[in-house]
């Protein structure tokens, strides 16, 4: 029997946080996450654009959401997406680029920017003004770029409120490009793709980018440099990724710069909230909410966590989290930790040897991985969840062996801390292909090839074979290989994800069709001087900086972490 698909009033009856508006009189925005429920509102970016924009007298905000085959309505009011004359999208994963088209298509869209303003004088209904915003389009755009008309690059919080209200006073009145030059000209962190053309030389690598006079060279990205009251859920939801989790920012970015982190790098500087702020914001927490999920905890300040830590034990909270750093695990956090009723935690090692993890510049020990695993253990947490990564440069079969042998020692500490306790714990092994990611150092490194791979799996699998209480979890490398290509995709890949859009064939031979060879995309070895297509967005951080950091993981040298008070290293700091 086809199982029921859940319709918005399954949702809605359970959700804490919904904004219901009249529509009368008020500028309707769509807003999209082209992924499941679930996902998008566990997303506090997402959240927070939504609760943003209803905040605003002028508008109404409702969300949309992907589910496969049929026609997106809003959640809220069950509206068709024709009925609105904005759409903000939210892109948190490029595997979700296709589902926006998708999602565009059975609503009656068309997703071709330029066949949209072609057949309108004004963004209207069924003709809409699209937005694009969220991490993975700041991270690299361009795949998107045919289909959106204005991207929003960075933190939204410092334009949303200012665009919005310039889109209530023109958007009826001006036609498409005049509207867009306009908001060039008034807004920093604004993106428009068609104000800039891509040349290709004859060897199909980009070779230069032309500016429309209108825009500027490059779009410096926008970041939000202080917060009253940090970032936290505006909405809860036992149907959520983080059920019924009420999340708290303890800041944006993070200190470590991990190589293979696009987020750790796009997310610069690193900003620790004030603990004011942080409390501020734990003090909006529903009363009958008692979970609480911190984020960025590796960067927190001890005497904060402190503080934090009081708190959340005086309102009677627990503590839940996704992964901590190995070597952040402090004596007051173990003690929440102990009071929390958390039995599962994630560790990322993600370097199965010490030598990897300074290729990666993890910056974390076997030591700390195994004090780590203890210590949660000892505070009752003996489900350990390892997450390690394969085809990272330079790896060979000696670490995935020192992979395993991490891991096993890891099952022994849970082991011994077992016996002591009497609760036995267990390991799941979660093993994910690399992907080299714009604006990070490997950047200019290819994806591995798939054989290579599949026998890594094939290793792994034989190793754990022999290991008790111990369970491997792995990606398929094909899919990992197809988030390669959107990863450093450009247009011409866009194009091709409409034309899959369209046709019958997979992936690979849709692309093939459109004189697409995504080997070329994920597996080619980029060179110093290569011009990226990304490279239209501006992080402040220098390319030559990115580099020197490849040559230095190559000769497997770490890099200490940030120190926004004097450093100048990436360029991000005092430039
Ligand atoms: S300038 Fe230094 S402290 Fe600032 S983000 Fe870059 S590496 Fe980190």
């Amino acid at each position: 029997m086809r199982q029921r698909q859940p319709v918005s009033g399954d949702f809605l009856a359970s959700e804490k946080g919904t904004q219901r508006k009249k529509w009368k009189g008020l500028l309707p925005v769509a807003l999209i996450f082209p992924n499941r429920y679930g996902l998008g509102n566990s997303n506090l970016g997402f959240q927070l654009v939504y609760a943003l924009v209803n905040s605003l007298p002028g508008f109404v905000c409702e969300r949309f959401f992907y589910q496969e085959g049929q026609p997106p309505v809003s959640l809220e009011s069950g509206r068709p997406l024709r009925d609105f004359p904005i759409l903000l999208c939210s892109l948190s994963f490029e595997q979700d680029f296709l589902n926006l088209l998708a999602l565009f298509s059975t609503g009656g869209i068309e997703p071709l920017a330029e066949k949209r303003s072609a057949k309108t004088s004004r963004f209207r209904p069924g003709q809409p003004l699209v937005i694009g915003g969220g991490v993975a389009t700041f991270i690299n755009p361009e795949p998107l770029a045919p289909f959106v008309d204005l991207f929003v690059v960075g933190e939204a919080e410092p334009i949303l409120p200012q665009l919005m209200e310039h889109l209530a006073e023109h958007l009826a009145n001006e036609e498409p490009e005049g509207l867009l030059r306009g908001i060039v000209r008034e807004f920093r962190g604004c993106y428009v793709p068609r104000f800039y053309a891509m040349h290709y030389g004859e060897d199909g690598i980009l070779n230069r980018i032309e500016v429309d006079s209108a825009a500027p060279s490059r779009v410096r990205r926008l970041v939000l440099e202080h917060s009253e009251v940090a970032g936290h859920s505006k909405l809860l939801s036992p149907d959520a990724e983080f059920a019924n989790l009420f999340l708290t920012e303890l800041g944006r970015g993070c200190s470590r710069g991990c190589r293979f982190c696009a987020a750790g790098f796009v997310y610069r500087p690193p900003r620790l909230w004030q603990a004011e702020s942080i409390l501020a914001a734990l003090a909006e927490r529903p009363e009958e909410i008692q979970r609480v999920g911190l984020l960025g905890m590796e960067m927190a300040r001890v005497e904060d966590l402190a503080k934090i830590a009081d708190y959340l034990l005086h309102e009677g909270c627990a503590l839940s989290f996704s992964s901590l750093r190995a070597d952040a695990i402090s004596g007051e956090l173990c003690h929440l930790l102990a009071q929390s009723k958390l039995k599962s935690a994630a560790i990322a090692p993600d370097g199965g040897s010490e030598r990897l993890r300074r290729v990666i510049n993890k910056g974390i020990s076997e030591e700390d991985v195994l004090c780590a695993a203890e210590a949660l253990a000892r505070a009752g947490i003996n489900h350990l969840k390892l997450y390690f990564m394969i085809g990272l440069p330079t790896e060979t079969e000696d670490d995935l062996g020192e992979l395993l042998l991490l891991t096993d020692k890891v099952r022994k500490t849970l082991l011994g801390v077992g016996r002591e306790t009497g609760r036995m714990g267990n390991i799941t092994l979660s093993v994910n292909s690399f992907v080299p990611k714009a604006w990070t150092p490997f950047q200019f490194h290819g994806f591995a090839p798939l054989t290579s791979l599949k026998k890594s799996i094939k290793f792994l699998r034989k190793g754990v074979a022999g290991m008790a209480n111990t369970r491997l979890v792995v990606d398929q490398p094909g899919n990992a290989f197809y988030q390669a290509v959107l990863a450093r995709g450009d247009r011409k890949v866009g194009l091709a994800l409409y034309a899959m859009l369209q046709g019958q064939q997979n992936w690979r031979q849709t692309m093939q069709g459109c004189g697409i060879e995504p080997e070329g995309y994920a597996m080619r070895q980029r060179g110093q001087e290569e011009l990226f297509p990304w490279e239209i967005i501006d992080h402040g951080i220098d390319r030559r900086y990115l580099w020197a950091e490849y040559r230095k993981s190559l000769e497997e040298k770490s890099t200490i972490a940030c120190d926004t008070k004097r450093c100048r290293r990436c360029g991000v700091c005092h430039d």
